[in-house]
């Protein structure tokens, strides 16, 4: 069980970049980085506009000379301090990540980037090669793996509860952009244009995330191959999609599909995962986070409940508050940030827990790429590359 108490030497220094007043993003990373006491807000370059940033900064307690109008003039000053950051967030929109996670790691930082980690895979190797050159940890916010629930479902697949694996459906599909809302939302805005959101726009956006919560689930399975199709029922945001469906084959005979979509009119928030083995099923849906729904073939259906003592061991480490109250994204981004700060401090030996490293944020950018090269060439399979 979680409880607040160190598990660090020291907090780390740490800084953001974006995530600003207004950001959709910002505080979640606040919020999750600082729970366990394992990081420390020193430094910030918040956002596009210095003066806000600045202003927002010194509403958070930095100190104003921390508060900077730029990511590398803060990289730079802040190398010349003792006392300087050793961490840093992205929360910027996906276009600058690529450069903002470069000029962290050839700081010296470690990085906990937002996904998409970059736009092309040749820059996602890149990143890839310099955070193992730099010895550097690279997060990526995939925030809902980090749920006890996930961790519960990797554990059952892997002790063989659902039989061998046959299909897994998953989908992140919410109504929120059934409307042009991008017209008076500026963090919409961005998502629908190529320049700033990259060569798509859910899949990236959303698919990705229950693509990892598959990843974890199912941490031996390879894509073979897949076939997209994808649409722009807002006809303003083509060539970027709104709506798209993946079908997916894996190396081990099991398929796949991935629906997302920002037009499911009606959904809240939609990010759902089944898997389904020649024994038994599994499901959780983000509205639930707290309940696993078992099913195995032949008998009644079983919701597992979070904080529960017949959940895996490897679960109830995460647990913060017992069974009977909910814990939702929140507690689920903070044992992520917590696994990254362990894997900070511990430099080169990562390996202890899992954590949605740099090659899930490589993955994440060869799925959308796979994707987008099926759809836009009249939606075919293609060979997972
Ligand atoms: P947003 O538009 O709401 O906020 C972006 C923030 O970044 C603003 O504060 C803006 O001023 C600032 N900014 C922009 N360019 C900057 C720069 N060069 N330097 C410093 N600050 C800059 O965007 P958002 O919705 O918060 O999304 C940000 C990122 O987070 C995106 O990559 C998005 O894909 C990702 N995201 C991830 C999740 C998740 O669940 N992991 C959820 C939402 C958004």
């Amino acid at each position: 069980m979680i409880n607040g108490e160190k598990k660090l030497e020291r907090p780390i220094r740490w800084a953001m970049v974006g995530g600003g007043r207004g950001s959709q993003i910002g505080y979640i990373h606040r919020s999750a980085a600082l729970r366990d006491h394992h990081f420390q807000l020193v430094a910030g370059a918040f956002d596009i506009i210095p003066e806000r940033g600045k202003e927002f900064g010194v509403n958070l307690h930095i100190s104003p000379d921390r508060c900077y109008s730029d990511y590398r003039k803060m990289f730079e000053e802040e190398a010349k301090r003792a006392d300087g950051i050793e961490a840093v967030s992205i929360a910027t929109p996906n276009n600058t990540h690529y450069e903002i996670c470069k000029a962290a790691l050839n700081a010296g930082l470690h990085v906990v980037c937002e996904k998409p980690l970059c736009f092309r895979l040749e820059e996602a190797n890149e990143l890839e090669d310099l955070a193992k050159k730099k010895n550097r940890v690279v997060g990526i916010t995939y925030g809902y793996s980090g749920h006890q629930m996930i961790e519960q479902a990797r554990q059952m697949i892997a002790n063989g509860e659902l039989g061998d694996i046959r299909i897994i459906n998953m989908q992140f599909a919410h109504g929120f952009h059934s409307d042009p809302v991008e017209c008076h939302n500026l963090s919409t805005k961005w998502r629908v244009d190529p320049k700033f959101a990259g060569p798509s726009y859910v899949l990236g956006d959303l698919g990705t995330h229950p693509l990892f919560l598959s990843e974890v689930m199912l941490p031996g399975m390879k894509i073979k191959k897949l076939l997209c199709t994808r649409q722009s029922f807002v006809k303003s945001r083509a060539p970027l999609e709104d709506n798209a469906y993946t079908i997916m084959e894996y190396d081990n005979g099991a398929v796949g599909t991935v629906w997302s979509s920002c037009v499911n009119a009606g959904s809240m928030h939609g990010q759902k995962i089944r898997v389904i083995g020649s024994k038994a099923s599994i499901e959780w849906w983000d509205e639930q986070p707290n309940q696993l729904r078992f099913e195995i073939q032949g008998k009644p259906a079983q919701i597992l409940e979070r904080g529960m003592e017949y959940l895996y061991q490897e679960a109830l480490e995460d647990d913060r508050i017992g069974g009977g109250h909910p814990e939702g994204l929140f507690e689920a981004w903070s044992n992520l940030y917590s696994r990254f700060a362990a894997a900070m401090e511990r430099g080169k030996d990562l390996n202890q827990t899992w954590y949605p490293g740099i090659e899930a944020g490589v993955e994440g950018v060869r799925w959308v790429q796979n994707c987008v090269r099926s759809a836009d060439n009249g939606a075919v399979w293609v060979e997972y590359q």
